[in-house]
């Protein structure tokens, strides 16, 4: 007998068929008539298959009427056009054989609602409820989206290292990696009797080591975990996080930008395309404009400004800001959210920032004041991308690294890449939990991310 997942199992044309299909029972329902009706969920889409079960069953009594929420069942039967509103199909049941048993006095999704907050708290539970799964499928698409994306603009996928000793964005937020202390006494935890014999971190980036492919193999992008130790407890920060790098040899800012523009719309659309279902449930009840947002940023082009023109704009606005806008000063969320969301509402492309707030890598203008970066920002999520032309050019990069007191030793193998064969090269990172959260538009990065590691909570 074929075994058919619930979204098969939905098709209209599966009608007729004999089929064993397997899941979670979400809900029973008892009818007078001495039969049951049960909601059926194995996370292959959002919606249940509808299971009818007759009372003439052998057991009937002693388990169908004990099915509770969370219980798993594999049901065999056929597969019928469902009078019923919202399904084209429903499983006749011939056969239901319960695999595991959920103790209704202590399964903690027995409720139907519950907050975000509590759903936190059991991690491992919440991808059964309707949210989580919706959140996974939608995540699931986007990093599909991204590979097909750069694989088809022929960039090769590299793989940078998780465990490094530069500090890319140079902020110093960095976990140590080690195995001094457990087994040691404190007095040899030194770095050269550490485990790589030097002090060694999780990567913030994986920029610096993709520049090593860009300068060589032309086209591509790295795609992996990292991590900040930034105690930023905000909505829209992670502890550890997945970002998608592309860095391309012979770019400049200009085309770095037109990238990025392409990639974002291709993605969403892709969503918008592949998720229907998991799109209308987050416009229903998590966020109405989930949808009308990922359209307009699908339909609209992409507005490029620059810093000087943007704290011109914001100086102008009238608005009351908590923290003062000034030429030098880092852009904060709410400066973000004002331009994409009340003052341009679309995705903005910020660029040409002062140099002393940006990294070291990034190329110095001919104004000797701002180097060419950018970031994308669009409503709700603020800043989604991060991104720069690089410095090329040896002496200039020399110069910024000593102006920001970085070791120049410690980074010899990425001067090497200016120093021989030197090419313009650009690139950019997507965090994909603001991408994930932009989409659905939950409200909490860490609802979007099966276990979000953050200041104090690391259980799961
Ligand atoms: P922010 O100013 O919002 O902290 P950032 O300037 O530190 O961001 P970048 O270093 O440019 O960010 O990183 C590139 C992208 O990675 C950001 O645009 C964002 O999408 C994502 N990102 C950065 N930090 C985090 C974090 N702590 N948690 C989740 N995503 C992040
Ligand atoms: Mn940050």
């Amino acid at each position: 007998m074929p075994q058919l997942t619930v979204a098969q199992a939905r098709l209209a044309d599966s009608v007729g068929e004999n089929v064993e299909v397997r899941g979670w029972v979400r809900t029973r329902r008892d009818s007078k008539g001495g039969f049951s009706f049960l909601e059926l969920n194995d996370g292959s889409c959002f919606g249940n298959l509808q299971v009818v079960v007759s009372g003439e069953l052998t057991n009937y009594e002693s388990d169908v009427l004990r099915l509770t929420a969370g219980c798993s069942i594999a049901v065999t039967g056929e597969l019928k056009a469902s009078p019923a509103k919202g399904q084209a199909t429903e499983l006749a049941a011939d056969e239901i054989k319960v695999l595991g048993w959920a103790d209704p006095e202590t399964y903690q999704l027995q409720k139907k609602r519950h907050s975000f907050e509590f759903l936190r708290t059991i991690a491992h539970l919440r991808p059964r409820t309707n949210t989580f799964g919706a959140v996974a499928r939608v995540r699931n698409q986007i990093c599909r989206s991204i590979h097909d994306f750069f694989q088809e603009e022929g960039f090769l996928y590299v793989h940078t290292p998780v465990i490094t000793a530069s500090d890319c964005e140079g902020a110093g937020e960095m976990f140590r990696v080690t195995t001094l202390g457990a087994n040691e006494k404190p007095a040899a935890a030194d770095a050269a009797n550490d485990f790589f014999g030097r002090p060694a971190f999780l990567t913030v980036s994986g920029q610096l080591e993709a520049e090593t492919y860009a300068c060589s193999l032309g086209k591509v992008y790295t795609f992996g975990p990292t991590f900040r130790a930034e105690n930023s407890n905000t909505s829209r920060h992670l502890a550890e996080f997945w970002m998608v790098e592309p860095e391309m040899a012979f770019f400049d800012l200009d085309d770095n930008m037109a990238l990025a523009e392409r990639f974002l719309k291709r993605v969403f659309g892709d969503v918008l395309q592949h998720c229907d279902e998991d799109m209308r449930f987050f416009a229903e009840r998590i966020e109405d404009s989930a949808i009308d947002t990922l359209k307009g940023v699908v339909d609209s082009e992409f507005l490029r400004l620059s810093y000087t023109e943007a704290v011109e704009l914001l100086a102008k606005s009238g608005k009351k800001f908590e923290f003062p806008v000034g030429w030098g000063q880092d852009l904060q969320a709410e400066h973000e959210r004002y331009l994409t969301e009340e003052k341009f509402r679309c995705p903005v492309i910020l660029h040409d920032y002062p140099a002393t707030i940006k990294p070291f890598y990034m190329r110095l203008n001919d104004d000797g004041k701002t180097v060419r970066a950018m970031d994308v920002l669009v409503p709700r999520v603020g800043e989604i991308i991060g991104g720069s032309q690089r410095e090329e050019r040896l002496d200039v990069l020399a110069e910024r690294m000593a102006a920001q007191e970085l070791d120049a030793d410690s980074y010899w193998w990425y001067t090497d890449l200016r120093r021989y064969g030197t090419v313009p090269h650009a690139g950019f990172g997507l965090g994909l939990e603001r991408t994930v959260q932009f989409a659905t538009g939950m409200a909490n990065i860490r609802d979007v991310i099966p276990f979000p590691r953050t200041p104090g909570h690391a259980e799961f």
